[in-house]
């Protein structure tokens, strides 16, 4: 048995048409979502995200703001920064990117957004928020597999879903999307005993661990949605040889850039045994970038909305 893809990569542009064609709208009456990217440092690739992000708001006509911080930047600076993006009105929506240099106290600067403009779902009232199913703001990769598995329609009420992975970005608020959705959950951590026993319980099993392939066959159980959130690059070619066989497009990528990407799953393995499989890349990665522009718009919505605004926010949160 072959599993079917689930296309994280089209629902992801599916999301974004949907934010575009929504800020059209509210360009008519003069409103634009707004969302200022804070980049502190010279890690590449988080230059590499903030740039990605702020083009993408370009590209659906988000109002976009990049702040570049030098690598000494001091939490008394980095909180400056943020009661002035927080006093703003033409900012809805603020992101920090993560890691912060070793000498800022992030849990500080984190906490210091507006949580009304937390559009990462960071921040302890949105978590708040998520935990008692109370609208708000959610974390973009979860809220986008949710999106994925209703656009294809994969049943949650009822279902035996297991989260492995506890982490504040995915895991946790993973679990409970999933809980208020009525589906049982199971979430698995490095403690968990005999975990393959487990995972093998789910009708729906999202992955987000951080270990290279590790899910294999004999976590799965036939016929599974399997979700892989994990992000790899895989520099050995034994790795390449034994996660994608002879898959010629793997192996030009690899040779022209050094690594492929995978994720926390064996993708050889799941795709004989799973029932729906997420790829890497193409799978839950694009998700997360539609998630924060559709949070963004949301964010607008929440704060500087008109009832027709709202009325829509609560029924894009039902
Ligand atoms: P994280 O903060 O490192 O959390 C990993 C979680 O997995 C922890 O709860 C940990 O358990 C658990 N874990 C680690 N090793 C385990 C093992 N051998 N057995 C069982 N559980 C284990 O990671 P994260 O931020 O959630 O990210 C997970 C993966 O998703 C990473 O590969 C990351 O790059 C990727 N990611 C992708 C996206 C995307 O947009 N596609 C977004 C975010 C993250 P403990 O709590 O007990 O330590």
């Amino acid at each position: 048995m072959t599993a079917k893809i689930l296309d994280g990569a089209s629902v992801a542009g599916a999301i974004k048409e949907g934010v575009k064609a929504e800020a059209e709208h509210l360009a008519e009456r003069g409103l634009r979502p707004g969302l200022a990217a804070v980049l502190v440092g010279n890690d590449t690739a988080s230059q590499i995200y903030v740039s990605s992000k702020v083009k993408t708001c370009q590209q659906l006509g988000l109002y976009s703001e990049k702040i570049e911080l030098s690598e000494e930047t001091t939490t008394e600076e980095m909180l400056a920064l943020v009661r002035d993006l927080n006093s703003r009105d033409d900012i809805d929506g603020i992101l920090i990117q993560l890691p912060l240099p070793g000498q800022i106290d992030s849990a500080k600067v984190l906490n210091s957004v507006d949580p009304a403009k937390d559009v990462d779902g960071f921040h302890p009232v949105s978590i708040g928020k998520l935990t008692l199913n109370e609208p708000g703001l959610r974390p973009c990769t979860p809220a986008g597999i949710m999106e994925m598995l209703d656009r294809y329609e994969i049943p949650i009420k009822g279902a035996r879903a297991v989260v492995l992975g506890r982490s504040r970005i995915v895991g946790l608020p993973m679990s409970l999307l999933l809980l208020h959705r009525h589906a049982t959950v199971t979430i698995c951590h490095s403690r968990t005993v005999d975990l393959a026993a487990v995972t093998r319980e789910a009708d729906l099993l999202i992955v987000a661990i951080g270990r290279m392939c590790m899910v294999d066959r004999s976590f799965i159980k036939p016929d599974a949605v399997v979700v892989d959130v994990g992000q790899h690059k895989a520099t050995d070619a034994h790795d390449l040889e034994k996660y994608f066989g002879d898959d010629a497009k793997r192996r030009a990528a690899f040779e022209k850039n050094g690594y492929t990407l995978t994720g926390d799953v064996n993708p050889r393995e799941a795709i004989d045994a799973a029932g729906y499989f997420t790829p890497v890349p193409g799978g839950v990665g694009p998700l997360t970038i539609a998630m924060l522009m559709k949070n963004t718009l949301t964010a607008m919505k929440m704060r500087r909305g008109s009832n027709e605004s709202i009325e829509s926010i609560e029924s894009i949160e039902s």
